[in-house]
């Protein structure tokens, strides 16, 4: 006699449903085969839903009514809720986006001349706590599960569908530069690339999708397994002592150690022309005098790269202040000279706080870190509002 299997509820049958959003390629074709359809069909639903923005099967006409049925039963498509948008006066877009469990992250659109860079969250918070970033002040609550990735290209490709635009030309680089470290939500970033490039559901080159790290090199070793993407690496000092005190990962793992695994990954693409980017914040009186750029220099001599210089931008309660223009241009210029194409990022976005590094959402998670910021803000708000 067979035992009798306590039966779902209802609502147990939805916590079991497949999220299909954030499903790879191969994961859809392996889901397909695991409920005994095609794998065909995979490709079916991911341009159903990644090119056509459908979240309902019902839409999905070239299914037969019983496969329709069937994925009603055992699947959703859910993306996470939009709480709000924010058009700044430069054209920037952000969304304040909703995940499970109440907290939010941010997902910011860069429209410029002929293309359209959408900077994507990886976790809600950052366990990494950099000295000059707003998303490690607030804390780590948690990693973005693959939908919840994916689901902020989705949601902007679907913005702009709605405004009339088609979304290959609104959305034509995505960077992995919003909230937290993509390498610590190692496989849940991997998938969401991988449907990035996906001809069949957004059809971006892999020079067009960048992954930023502060330098979680035994992860960085084992991304080239998995996907070819291009690779910018967060150095913001060219010496350990520094780097240690602005992005203490590097104590861990030092500079000499990560330029070796940066550089051994794009070794290893076939691509010879491929050059690494270095994201270099400066930071007035910290990190950008001129030795500064003359040691950056040296420690770049025979790196196939380019250096990206982003003028700090300033949060509540950060002390840093934001290099001067000469000291930007000083240093810009050093680098220059010594052979290098260095660029200044132009910033963007700052009036809906939108610009790098500014990105807090709104993280429920009281780790020690994030409670002393928030009682050093609750600190300086009472002094504020206190009356005179
Ligand atoms: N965790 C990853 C990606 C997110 S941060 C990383 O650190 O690379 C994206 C970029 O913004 C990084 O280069 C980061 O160093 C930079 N950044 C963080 N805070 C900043 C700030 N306040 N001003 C300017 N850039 C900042
Ligand atoms: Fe995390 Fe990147 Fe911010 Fe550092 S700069 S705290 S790694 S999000």
């Amino acid at each position: 006699m067979s035992e009798l299997k306590p039966q779902p509820t209802a609502e147990t049958v939805d916590i079991e449903k497949t999220n299909l959003l954030g499903l790879s390629p191969v994961q859809m074709k392996e889901y397909f085969e695991s409920i005994g359809e095609k794998s065909f069909r995979a490709t079916q639903l991911i341009k159903w839903i990644h090119q056509q923005g459908v979240s309902s099967f019902d839409e999905m006409t070239n299914l037969s009514k019983p496969l329709r049925e069937k994925l009603e039963r055992l699947a959703v498509i859910r993306a996470p809720e939009v709480v709000s948008d924010h058009l700044s006066k430069d054209g920037t877009r952000k969304w304040i986006i909703r995940v499970e469990g109440g907290s939010c992250i941010e997902a910011v659109l860069i429209p410029e001349a002929g293309r359209g860079t959408l900077c994507v969250s990886s976790q809600v918070g950052c366990s990494l706590d950099c000295s000059f970033c707003s998303t490690g002040k607030q804390g780590f609550n948690r990693d973005l599960t693959s939908a919840e990735i994916i689901g902020q290209v989705w949601i902007a490709a679907k913005f702009y569908d709605s405004m009339g635009a088609t979304q290959r030309r609104v959305i034509t680089n995505v960077v992995m530069m919003g909230m937290g470290e993509p390498l610590m939500n190692f496989d849940n970033v991997v998938a969401a690339m991988q449907l990035m490039m996906e001809d069949n559901a957004y059809g971006l080159s892999k020079r067009r999708v960048t992954l930023s790290t502060s330098g979680v090199v035994p992860k960085l070793d084992q991304l080239a397994d998995h996907v070819d993407v291009s690779l910018a690496i967060s150095l913001h000092a060219a010496e350990d002592e520094l780097r240690n005190e602005l992005v203490p990962i590097n104590r861990k793992y030092p500079i000499a150690k990560l330029m070796e695994s940066a550089q051994a990954y794009i070794a290893r693409m076939p691509d010879l022309r491929r050059k690494l980017t270095i994201e270099y914040t400066l930071i007035d009186q910290v990190n950008d005098r001129p030795e500064h750029a003359e040691k950056l220099a040296v420690l770049l001599a025979d790196v196939p790269c380019k250096i990206n210089l982003i003028p700090f931008n300033p949060f509540p309660l950060s002390d840093y202040k934001r290099s001067s223009g000469n000291a930007i241009k000083k240093f810009q210029d050093i680098l220059i000279r010594s052979g290098f194409t260095a660029t200044v990022r132009a910033t963007r976005g700052e009036d809906i706080n939108a610009a790098c590094g500014q990105l807090a959402g709104a993280v429920n998670d009281l780790t020690r870190r994030s409670q002393r910021y928030r009682d050093r803000a609750e600190s300086v708000l009472k002094v504020v509002e206190a009356p005179n």
